[in-house]
Formats: C-alpha cells, structure tokens, sequence
C-alpha cells in the first residue's frame, strides 16, 4: 500500500476442500472391468483421476467439466469401464443469484487460483436482474494490449483523494473485505480475511462487533467500524487503524439495524461487546445522534480529534435520496463513500428487506456518480460500491457504472464453502464453521486454510480483471470508472431484435 516500493503478490498455492467429498457438478464412476490402464489419468487434463500403486482412483471429481471437456475419459476408456452424469443434488445449492455454478466456479478459484476454463459459468447468476442483467462489452479485434504483462495493468485504487493530511492509502486490488463482526462469523472467518487482505494489500472492515486482539498484527490493513451499536467501540481501536468507517445502514436491511442472536453471545463475544452470554444484541436504526449532515460532520470530528490521520468512510445504504446523502458526507469530511446495496447480507438478513426497501445498486452507484460529478468533487472522494458482487465481472460492472472499487463479502465465505444454506443466525446453525461462535462448529476451519482460499480466489479475480481491462483496451481501472457505454442492458438487445 505504499506506492514507493513496488508490490508483490503471493502466488497461488493449491488448496483444495476441507471436506472429504467436495461437491461437484459432476459424477463419475469406475466399474471393476478397469484395467488399471491408466489411459483416463494420462488424458485428462484436469487431474480427475490418479494412479497410486497401481490402482486407480477418481481423487478429484469436483474438477470434472463434463461434456465440455475435449476428451473424455469416459469415451476414451477401453473397456468402458466409466461412467458420467450429473451430479443430483448440484442444481439444489444455492439460489437464483447465487446459482449452483456462481458456487462450484467461486469454490474453483478459491482452490486453484484460476476461473474455471469449462463446465461452470462463472461470469453471472440467473436472478433475471441486476448484475445478471448487464453484459461487458468487450472490443472487437485486437486492442494492441494482449502481449502486455499483466502486471503492467494497475488495478490499485486510490483511497484519500482530498488535500488534508490524513494517511495517503491506496489499495493493490480494486476491492476490499466489508464488515462482518465478531459474533456473526467466528474469529477463524475473521482471521482468514484480514490475512489475505495483508497478503493482497488491501483492508478489511471488523464490522460492529469490536476489534478482536488477534487483528491487533494487521491494524495496518483493518478498517474499525463504528455503528450505531457502538458495540466494541473504544478508543484504542479508533487510535489503531488508518481507516474509520460509520455504518449508517445496511443495503440488506436498510432501516432494520441488526440482530444478533442470545445463541452466538459466547462468552468472548459478550467480552467483545460489552454484554452479558446467551442475551441477545441489537443495534438500533439509525444512529439516534446524526440526522442530518451536520450532525455527521460532528461525527467525523470526533474520529479526527481521536485519530487526525484516519481516513473517514461513510457506510449508507440505497434510499432515493442516495446522491444528496453522498455530497453530504463528502462536505461533512468523509473521503470514502461506500454504497451498500440490497443484493449482499448473509443469510441472516431478512429476505423480504434484502427484495423490498433499498435502490439496486446498479441504479444508485450511476446515481451517484452523476452528481458528484455536477458537483464538481467527484475527483475529491473515493465510491466504494458493495452488496452482492460474487464475481469479477460484478467488479468492472459496478465500476463502469461509476464506483471506483468494491466491497466483498459473501463471495469470501462462499470460497471458504459456505453453500448459502441460510442458518448464518442461528448458533450451531452453520454446518460449515464460517457464521458461527460455537467452539465445536468453529474448529472446523482453520484460518491458515482460509487465507490461502480467499488469496487464492481473489488472485483470479485479479487476473480476470486484467483480461477484462486489456480486452477494453485500458491499462488501468481508473479508466473503466463511470464508463457504463461499456455495458450493454440484455433487455434493450433483445428489444432491438
Ligand atoms: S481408461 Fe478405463 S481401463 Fe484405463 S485406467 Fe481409466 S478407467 Fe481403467
Ligand atoms: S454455510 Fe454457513 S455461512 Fe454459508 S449460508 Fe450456511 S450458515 Fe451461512
């Protein structure tokens, strides 16, 4: 994050499932007229199969791409001794915007560091609308940038661009890790995600639940929440980092605050918060001490007169008003303003708020973006867009319509193999050990694990971004900003045909 001294990203390092049988889209089957010719080990080449002492194993099936692989091993065989078919209970996982395949192809990336090359669609869901809705709209021909290295494409996103004297912070990758507290996930999420976002060179936001000790290593790259349950909000912990963030709404719950149940208030959790084990938390809507902008410039001045170098960001959801509420926040003092759209939250999130209340995002970041602009500040302030980007195609999307970078959160507990079965709340509800304070349910991931899943997936992220940037013709991210003429709507193709 210091712009002297060139940065240098870890590599990938392979790290498959936790679990013994990873799911997979794909099924195949060996019967005993195998002769152990190992001909399926040799032709496929997506490391299915694998010899070991003469026998032959299917290891891999997950990384099966069916019938779009160019040789299958269950032609080739012989002896027509495999079999295939589909996976049954695939096309149960999941939802319309979070498809079986946005699933399996997020689990890919965060085991091998790539985007599938077949057999799953990792670009978009199948929720008939936002995102899902927009396609890029690549060049045609050469863009003269293919020969380029990638590490020529900057993809670094300036955060402070006002002239004050509060840290000068860029960030290596156009996306940071939104909030998520101590008590909604367990401290291995929490982990997990801080140390990729120290190896990536970008931050982290604690959410409202406090600032554990075992972030106190990466307070160079974790942002401190402040939200109007000021649960965990301490000096020391404002004092600590280069980035403050208020949370003023939520995209998913808009007007709802939150709820944590008296299940996960462990006891590390109640230490955390300042609360009694097994009662249940909420945080109220809104702030009761800001309705106004001027009542938000005496928030950022509390944070100032605490820690004069931080950067201020503004956490606001959707509501029509969003672009007034955005050059508010920028003449109050913010330098982030970071739009929370209604497609993110996770699975604890009301469903009928997450549908109902706020702006989608794809409106309200152009929304924004315009009147900024009108204003004359639009250079003077840092757009953060989050809330439902699960893909590196979200990411230039949400950019071209106008953010300078985005917000991750459910994408990052879908590469640690959450199968957004939707028990987040509950207190041994999460089958996987992501959203969980239970002592048992946590140990059943590790962080050192997690990191290297979530590296691993947004390196391909970066990756796909560089393609996407060069098949623009651009050689930065900066110049995709507010460039929605790169985008086509689905509905207005079809109109024409
Ligand atoms: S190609 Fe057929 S016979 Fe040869 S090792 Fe594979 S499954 Fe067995
Ligand atoms: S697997 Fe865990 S984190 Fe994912 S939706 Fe289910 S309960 Fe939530």
């Amino acid at each position: 994050m210091n712009n002297s001294v060139k940065f240098r990203f870890p590599g990938v390092v392979k790290t498959p499932s936790r679990f013994r049988n990873p799911i997979g889209k794909y099924r195949l089957n060996r019967t005993e007229a195998c002769e152990a010719c190992g001909k399926c080990v040799e032709i496929c080449p997506y490391g299915v199969h694998v010899i070991r002492r003469g026998k032959l194993y299917i290891e891999n099936p997950h990384l099966c791409v069916g019938p779009d692989c160019p040789n299958p091993c269950y032609e080739a065989c012989p002896v027509k001794a495999l079999s295939f078919g589909k996976n049954p209970v695939f096309d149960l996982l999941g939802d319309f915007r979070w498809t079986p395949d946005l699933l399996a192809s997020t689990w890919h990336m965060a085991e091998t560091g790539s985007v599938p090359s077949a057999g799953l669609e990792y670009k978009a869901g199948a929720s008939g609308g936002g995102f899902d809705k927009l396609r890029i709209v690549m060049k045609q021909g050469s863009t003269g940038l293919a020969e380029i290295s990638d590490d020529d494409i900057d993809v670094t996103v300036q955060l402070n661009r006002r002239d004050d004297n509060a840290h000068r912070v860029s960030i290596e990758v156009p996306f940071y890790g939104g909030g998520m507290s101590y008590g909604s996930v367990s401290i291995n999420t929490i982990l997990s995600r801080i140390k990729a976002a120290k190896a990536l060179g970008t931050f982290c936001c604690t959410g409202e639940g406090g600032y554990p000790d075992e972030l106190k290593p990466y307070a160079d790259h974790v942002i401190t929440q402040v939200a109007t349950g000021l649960f965990g909000v301490r000096e020391e912990t404002i004092k600590r980092v280069k980035i403050v963030e208020f949370k003023y709404a939520q995209g998913a719950k808009p007007g709802l605050g939150g709820h944590l149940l008296g299940d996960k208030v462990t006891p590390g959790v109640a230490r955390m918060r300042g609360a009694v084990v097994g009662y249940p938390l909420f945080s109220p809507f809104p702030f009761h001490s800001v309705y106004s902008v001027e009542d938000h410039k005496k928030h950022v001045d509390w944070i100032k007169a605490i820690n004069p170098q931080a950067l201020v960001s503004v956490k606001v959801s959707t509501p029509t008003d969003v672009d007034m509420v955005a050059v508010g926040s920028y003449y109050a003092g913010a330098h982030i303003i970071h739009l929370d759209g209604s497609y993110g939250g996770t699975g604890a999130a009301p469903e009928i708020a997450k549908k109902n209340i706020a702006m989608p995002i794809e409106y309200a970041v152009p929304k924004v973006h315009r009147f900024l602009v009108e204003e004359g500040v639009r250079d003077k302030v840092t757009v953060i867009a989050g809330g439902g980007v699960r893909t590196p195609h979200d990411v230039a999307k949400i950019i071209a319509l106008g953010a300078d970078g985005v917000c991750t959160g459910t994408a990052d507990l879908v590469a640690l193999e959450c199968i957004r079965c939707h028990n987040c709340e509950s207190g041994r509800g999460c089958a996987r050990g992501i959203a969980t304070t239970d002592p048992e349910l946590m140990e059943l991931m590790q962080h050192d694990w997690g990191t290297r899943r979530l590296v691993n997936m947004f390196l391909a992220w970066k990756k796909e971004l560089t393609r996407i940037l060069k098949r623009l013709g651009m050689t930065s991210i900066r110049e995709l900003v507010g460039r929605s003429d790169c985008l086509v709507h689905l509905d207005y193709i079809k109109s024409k045909e």
